[in-house]
């Protein structure tokens, strides 16, 4: 099975960069397609209690789709609620556009 750090790591990567490359004014149909893939994303990540715990996150906060801002936000306390569950620190959600927009180095 991977390596679930690397995984996540690299997803994580992923699903921010696509946050922040999400138009400002989505169509309804780019709404419908980003939340369908959030939805299909979490019943094929390849780490199955991961994906279970965001299955239901979703469930229970569901994605906000209507602009980049309101997505880059939700994709951040989505994150942030798996980094409490793993004791790692949160993330100033202030600062989510200005690490996966403009982009910074760790
Ligand atoms: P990561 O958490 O991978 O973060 C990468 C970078 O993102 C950080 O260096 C930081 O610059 C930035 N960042 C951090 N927090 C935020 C934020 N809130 N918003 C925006 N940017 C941020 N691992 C488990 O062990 N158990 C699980 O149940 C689990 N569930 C997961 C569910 C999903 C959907 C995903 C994608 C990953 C999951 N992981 C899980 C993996 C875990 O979240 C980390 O990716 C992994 O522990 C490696 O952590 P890291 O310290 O390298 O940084």
């Amino acid at each position: 099975p991977p390596d679930v750090n690397e995984l996540g790591k690299s997803t994580w990567n992923f699903l921010h960069s696509m946050t922040a490359q999400y138009p400002k004014e989505p169509s309804p149909v780019q709404k419908t397609e980003m939340s369908n893939f959030l939805h299909l994303f979490s019943r094929v990540y390849p780490c199955n209690w991961c994906a279970k715990d965001f299955e239901k996150y979703l469930k229970e906060n569901a994605p906000k789709v209507n602009s980049r801002e309101e997505l880059g936000r939700w994709m951040c306390e989505a994150h942030n609620s798996v980094n409490v569950k793993l004791r790692k620190e949160k993330f100033n959600c202030d600062f989510w556009e200005k690490r996966w927009r403009e982009g910074w180095e760790e």
